[in-house]
């Protein structure tokens, strides 16, 4: 397990490291099944995904299926399967808590208040991820600093204090076309919902399309104050951000 110390030396190391380099640090450092890329199957994680399997085409990736996702996530997660060969680790929420949460408060619970929204993600999401995240070492995340003001400080390797292991940030310097420079040469599949107005997508019910203009994270939670939108997976300087 690396230590504190070794982690800041590794900021300085990598911060002026390309996304690829990084990974082949990462895959080369740690025990190949004490490290996994996390995917939600936004544009930065379809990125971290086909250069991760480049270098390492057993390298293991999971996603969370929270029972909500778009049929186009769904849809997404088929066409990497093929393209790549490969078979995600799929985290699933225990069924018992979701039954409980929706017997008692119905299917659409998260638009009823800010505690029942973050309920219902501590049962579909935080807790299938942290039981997953206990017997890693380290966890690769599509994190950007562009992202939002939140994100401003994130590092390339840093402790994540939340889940108690080392998080990789390999595209905490990209722009948004980096991205998608990357997507188009590489010819990496993507979302479709990314077509019609869709920049940032999570559960259907809590993801809608966003005008020209608003913020590309508007359509999540939409209606919800910013400051209260988070859903607990990751933590930067302190303060819980989006993802
Ligand atoms: S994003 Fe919405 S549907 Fe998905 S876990 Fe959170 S509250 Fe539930």
């Amino acid at each position: 397990m690396i230590n504190k110390e070794q982690i800041e030396n590794l900021k300085k190391e990598m911060s002026g490291k390309t996304p690829e380099e990084i990974l082949a640090w990462g895959v080369g450092f740690f025990t190949p099944e004490k490290i996994a890329l996390s995917s939600s199957l936004g544009t930065e994680d379809q990125v971290l995904t086909d250069m991760i399997l480049k270098i390492n085409p057993k390298a293991r990736i999971f996603t969370i299926d929270t029972g909500r996702l778009p049929q186009a996530t769904y849809d997404t997660i088929a066409e990497t399967m093929e393209k790549y060969s490969i078979l995600y680790e799929i985290l699933f929420p225990e069924s018992k808590d979701v039954e409980e949460i929706e017997i008692v408060h119905g299917p659409n619970m998260f638009y009823k208040s800010i505690e029942n929204r973050k309920l219902c993600c501590e049962i579909r999401k935080i807790r299938p991820l942290r039981k997953y995240l206990s017997k890693l070492d380290a966890w690769i995340c599509g994190l950007r600093r562009e992202q939002s003001v939140t994100r401003t400080g994130i590092e390339k390797i840093e402790w994540d204090e939340n889940f108690g292991l080392v998080k990789i940030n390999p595209l905490a310097d990209w722009s948004d076309s980096d991205v998608w420079n990357y997507i188009r040469k590489n010819h990496v599949p993507y979302n479709k919902l990314h077509d019609f107005g869709y920049p940032s997508i999570g559960c259907s019910p809590c993801t809608r399309a966003v005008k020209p203009g608003e913020h590309p994270r508007s359509g999540r939670w939409w209606w919800e104050e910013p400051d209260k939108k988070e859903c607990g997976l990751h933590v930067v300087d302190g303060k819980i951000v989006r993802k």
